[in-house]
């Protein structure tokens, strides 16, 4: 599996050698801003942490296929609690003694501590113990935003991994690699965010989540009238991205929904509610390898069909 991180050439090598050896230090600190990708990698070492191949993570073993759907025993999230800020004291005296019970589904354990620059000064104190002394095999990994809140004996203990953002052109080149966007969507999305690809994506995405909202909008609106072409072009941009033709659908089922309960006892509801009971069977075939713009084709036909 290659190291995720774009732009970070710093810290990649040391890090690529230390996996290669099976050496992962004991206490990591990642701080970096949002978007930077800390989770990414916290998520990445921990896979490392627990998996039981020969190249660490290997991506194939029961332990990474575990920790990568996020369920394995051994991997444990501290955040604050429901409607809290910050960690509490409480859960740092809970990790403590869980950190003590042998790991028994991989050979580490590993705690994530997020946010770690959240911890009170009394927190910190409580977690230095174990970062001073930690029992065998027990891995923690600190993500923070920022360094500045942590007590230089917290920081003292932790190896410290500070993520950057990439330059512009690696981090279009990665986007470009990763995602549909197009290149000058992507390119003003990277400007807007200074090169952050993490809140570069959040910015696309919800541009896709409004472009598709507005269409599906649009598509009721025209299918209301009859419109098929009107219909077909409306969906016509989404073609390429079965993501924005799930939304779309799900979006449709809910517009169609707030239409029904406008007036349930009309004609209009009636031919509504046989359009809304069609949409399940195109979410299905969304899974299936149908081409969307034969999908879409079928889409507008029912539309018009039942609500024209
Ligand atoms: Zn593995």
């Amino acid at each position: 599996m290659i190291f995720p991180l774009v732009g970070n050439n710093k810290i990649a090598p040391s890090l690529e050698n230390a996996l290669r050896e099976h050496r992962i230090p004991h206490a990591i600190l990642i701080d970096g801003d949002v978007g930077t990708g800390r989770h990414t990698l916290a998520n990445f070492l921990s896979l490392a942490a627990v998996c039981s191949g020969d190249l660490i993570p290997c991506d194939e073993c029961k332990n990474c296929r575990m920790a990568s759907s996020s369920n394995h025993p051994n991997i444990r999230y501290i955040t604050p609690e429901k409607d809290k800020k910050s960690i509490a004291v409480a859960q740092i005296r809970e990790l403590k003694n869980d950190a003590y019970i042998k790991p028994h589904q991989a050979k580490n354990k590993i705690f994530i501590i997020d946010p770690a620059d959240s911890l009170n000064p009394q927190c910190q104190n409580a977690l230095l113990k174990i970062l001073e002394e930690p029992p065998e095999n027990t891995i923690f990994i600190l993500v923070a935003e920022s360094k500045a809140s942590l007590l230089d004996t917290v920081l003292s203990r932790c190896v410290v991994l500070s993520l950057n953002v990439p330059s512009f052109e690696e981090a279009s080149h990665y986007l470009q690699s990763k995602t549909n966007f197009d290149k000058a969507e992507i390119e003003n999305a990277l400007n807007v965010s200074r090169n952050n690809i993490g809140k570069a994506l959040m910015l696309l995405n919800g541009n896709a989540t409004a472009k598709v909202s507005e269409a599906s909008k649009k598509f009721l609106e025209l299918a209301l009238k009859g419109d098929q072409m009107g219909m077909l072009s409306c969906l016509y941009p989404f073609e390429n991205s079965r993501i924005d033709a799930e939304r779309l659908i799900k979006d449709l089922k809910l517009l169609v929904a707030n239409e029904i309960k406008k007036n349930p006892s009309s004609v209009r509801a009636a031919a509504l509610l046989k359009f809304y009971n069609k949409l399940p069977s195109f979410e299905e075939s969304l899974v299936t390898n149908v081409t969307l713009s034969l999908l879409f084709a079928d889409l507008t036909a029912t539309a018009k069909e039942y609500i024209s």
